[in-house]
């Protein structure tokens, strides 16, 4: 054994043999050697376990290979990109939704180079941020004012600090919503300050529940969009008007956190209504928040749109400084508000819509072109078949709505290789891909999974499945 461990090449020269290679000469030397001195500790660990046990195993010639495929596994970026085949178009695990090009066209110029951002081309004074989306969303959405956070977690806690601390905020119980990654409407609550007064029951709540509790104490009327679930059968909920014609009489603002905020009407697409948010401001919400980057299809933000009255001290609050957002988000929101200017261009050119609307025709040519080159890349090591299947919209978005599809399942021929194992072995490739398993079938959905990205996916597919070496 210690005549082994004598073998083991040193790390110097393995560095040496390695700083030849033009494929690492991109990786800072330090990470490098890092790498290596690990490579080398787990050789010592197979000498000690038995594992290698002849000198030929420690030869240069039988340490390249491991040690290639070592450092490529070892030295990729801890963020990277993955190829979404679920078929969930706003998957907040895999980074929700992908940007417009113009979006990143905007975002790229906006950190290459110095900007406006806060600097006024008028009067060559300071300026503020938030002028550049504010006029956009104005007009988008017919409020009066508006103002942009770091997501909308952030903007239902700025708005309920800056105008209900200390004081009531009314809300059904049926609206009393986790929406996951430990967002709470009572926590937001109470981290803001603002009393929750919940009312009504689980399944109903009445125009009475909301009036009988107001009080002095009370600063605002809150709905919250239920997201990511839905109360059916014995159900009431309180519509807005009902809430603004309250609001009214007693002169309390309604807040609507609407969550994901559709700019976009998709009952045309088959969907099932949803206000968009230009109906919940003419429907006379005082205050309405929602995200960016789900069913908008922008970067990661919380919008927050108004009556001027309400939205200028939102503003002003100083926790507005803490939440703000950086210049590549406004960047790209700028970009992606744009689009919305005309509908057609912003169904057409955000990913984010184009994969909700697209036909169910259009979904089976590309399942059928996607089969084609996975039949040709992986030849007879795999069956390629066309599935009928569901996507979904996802972000909390339309939760019990299916949209159909057609699926590409893959089973490899090889016995050995289980659904299972090949699954688990593409979270291993360059890039990972994230597929889903149906019909005992690994399938990948043509919805997420862009057209320019179908010989990707087969190679990513060959190697897992190592066809052809
Ligand atoms: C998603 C969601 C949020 C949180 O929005 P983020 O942009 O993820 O911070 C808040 N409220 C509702 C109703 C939501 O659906």
């Amino acid at each position: 054994m210690s005549e082994l461990f004598r073998l083991l090449p040193s790390v110097d020269l393995v560095l040496q043999r390695v700083g030849e290679a033009d494929q690492y000469a991109h990786l800072p030397r330090p990470l490098l050697k890092d790498l290596v001195n690990v490579f080398l500790d787990q050789l010592r660990a197979d000498i000690r376990s038995g594992r290698i046990a002849a000198s030929g195993q420690l030869q240069w010639a039988a340490l390249q290979a491991p040690l290639d495929a070592f450092l490529q596994r070892s030295s990729r970026p801890h963020f990277r990109r993955v190829i979404n085949a679920t078929g969930v178009v706003v998957h907040t695990n895999l980074g929700r939704s992908l940007l417009a090009r113009q979006a990143v066209e905007a975002v790229t110029e906006a950190c290459a180079f110095y900007s406006n951002l806060e600097f006024s081309l008028e009067t060559g004074q300071r300026g503020s941020r938030y002028a550049h989306v504010e006029e956009l969303l104005c007009k988008l959405t017919g409020a009066e004012a508006g103002l942009v956070v770091n997501n909308n977690a952030a903007a239902v806690l700025l708005m309920l600090d800056t105008l209900a601390k200390g004081r009531e905020v009314v809300v059904s119980r049926g609206q009393l919503v986790e929406i996951g990654g430990s967002f709470r409407i009572p926590d937001v609550m109470a981290k803001s300050g603002a009393v929750l007064r919940e009312v009504g029951a689980t399944n109903r709540t009445h125009l009475q529940d909301y009036e009988r509790v107001i009080g002095p104490e009370t600063a605002a009327l809150l709905k919250v969009h239920t997201s990511n679930f839905r109360i059916i059968g014995f159900h009431k909920e309180v519509s807005l008007r009902d809430m603004v014609a309250l609001g009214a009489r007693h002169g309390l603002p309604v807040l609507e956190d609407l969550g994901s905020g559709n700019l976009f009407d998709f009952m045309p697409y088959g969907l099932d209504h949803e206000p968009t948010v230009q109906e919940t401001v003419a429907a006379g919400a005082d205050v309405v928040t929602f995200s960016g980057d789900k069913v908008l299809g922008g970067p990661q933000a919380g919008i927050i749109v108004g009556r001027k009255e309400y939205i200028d001290p939102i503003k002003k609050n100083p926790m507005n400084r803490a939440l703000r957002i950086d210049k590549m988000t406004l960047a790209a929101l700028e970009a992606t508000l744009r689009l919305y200017l005309d509908p057609e261009s912003a169904r057409r050119e955000i990913p984010t819509l184009r994969m909700i609307t697209v036909s169910a025709e259009e979904l089976k040519r590309q399942a059928d072109k996607l089969a084609r080159v996975l039949r040709r890349v992986l030849g007879g090591e795999a069956e390629v078949r066309l599935l009928p299947g569901a996507s979904r919209v996802g972000g909390g978005a339309y939760p019990e709505r299916d949209l159909p599809t057609t699926l590409v399942g893959i089973r490899p021929r090889n016995p050995d290789l289980s659904v299972e194992m090949l699954r688990d072995r593409l979270l291993e490739t360059d890039p990972p891909l994230v597929g889903r398993i149906e019909h005992n079938a690994l399938c990948l959905d043509p919805r997420t999974l862009a057209a320019k990205e179908h010989a990707l996916a087969a190679r990513v597919l060959a190697a897992a499945m190592e066809v052809g070496g």
